[in-house]
């Protein structure tokens, strides 16, 4: 399954999460358990918001 990244509207976290590609919601914030989250573009790893200038490859964070 592949791993995505959400950011949570109500609380401002960003999580990561395994989702079916069959899942026709979003998953749950696991800090505030609200569903008001929203998946983040990342295939090309740069959508704005980070502000680091480092070359770090995807994949990097844990
Ligand atoms: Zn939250």
């Amino acid at each position: 399954m592949p791993l995505y990244e959400y950011h949570c509207k109500k609380c401002n976290d960003d999580f990561e999460e395994l989702v079916s590609v069959s899942a026709q919601h979003n998953p749950a914030c696991p800090s505030c358990k609200s569903e008001e989250t929203e998946k983040k573009m990342s295939m090309f790893g740069g959508i704005g918001g980070a502000s680091g200038g480092s070359c770090s490859p995807r994949g990097g964070f844990t």
